[in-house]
């Protein structure tokens, strides 16, 4: 079932290599790609050889967001759990949506952010929607100068990725801003928010990022693992993992009234009802 082509696993000394590998589609996010994704993160970390893993896009940008209609989009196949999540096929109304998303977008997402190894989103071009997602799980983020994030849901009806982790990648307001206006945040800008760590020339960008990797992967490796857990602790103590909860319940309640206003598939289109006052 799972396609390994769609993310490719090399490992280069002590660091392995993990890339999505869609780029005609820019990297969008399908099941098959997540699973297989899911399948390179864990063979990273049970290898003791491999002490750092870097994530980076094959093709024109790092990930354009999640499949909304390549060939390969994937919403009604079943693919092993990795969670207890029920299979989300054939289940009626709100319950399969719930079900695929809370898996592929909200638990493997955080079982990727534990991982503990180092991990090094390497971004070039666009970094948007879903591929937030990708990037923000990981430890650090090397950008290229070309490279630039975005969250346009909104505008497009809905509240934002399912990965809700705005407030923690930048200050609240400046959430809200990368939210209400869903603009493109540059590499430059995403280095002045806190959301990338370094940004160098694209031709750069491997060297940059293989460069920093190297240095981490010569520090011991449980003391990284500790070190991780502890600012990953402090975050969730803050309240990130409240708030990816929180998020995620009333982003599926979007999903419902979105389709709540297209009604159902044969029927005419609704307006909504005026609300009183
Ligand atoms: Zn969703």
């Amino acid at each position: 079932m799972l396609d390994e082509d769609v993310v490719l696993y090399e490992r280069r000394g002590a660091v392995a290599w993990v890339t999505l590998n869609r780029p005609r589609y820019r990297n969008a996010q399908n099941s098959a790609m997540l699973y297989a994704l899911d399948g390179a993160f864990h063979r990273a970390a049970m290898d003791d050889e491999v002490r750092v893993i870097v994530l980076a896009g094959a093709g024109p940008c790092f990930s354009a967001g999640h499949d909304m209609g390549s060939p390969g989009q994937d919403l009604d196949v079943s693919y092993p759990r990795i969670t207890m999540w029920p299979d989300h096929v054939a289940k009626p109304a709100i319950e399969g949506r719930l079900n695929r998303e809370a898996e592929v977008y909200l638990e493997l997402c955080r079982r990727w952010r534990d991982l503990p190894k180092p991990t090094i989103a390497m971004v070039h071009g666009a970094c948007v929607g879903g591929g937030l997602a990708l990037a923000w799980v990981c430890d650090l983020i090397i950008a290229s100068e070309d490279a630039f994030f975005a969250d346009p849901s909104v505008g497009q009806g809905g509240s934002g990725v399912e990965w809700f982790a705005h407030p923690f990648q930048m200050a609240p307001r400046l959430a809200k801003e990368f939210l209400f206006l869903g603009e493109r945040v540059d590499a430059i800008r995403a280095r002045e928010l806190g959301m990338v760590n370094r940004v160098v020339p694209r031709a750069e960008l491997e060297a940059a990022t293989m460069e920093i990797a190297e240095r981490i992967a010569a520090k011991p490796a449980f003391g990284l693992a500790i070190a991780k857990r502890n600012v990953n602790f402090a975050e969730d103590a803050m309240g990130l993992r409240q708030g990816l909860e929180h998020s995620f319940g009333w982003h599926q309640l979007v999903h419902a009234h979105r389709e709540a206003l297209a009604g159902p598939p044969t029927a005419p289109p609704q307006e909504p009802r005026p609300t009183a006052g």
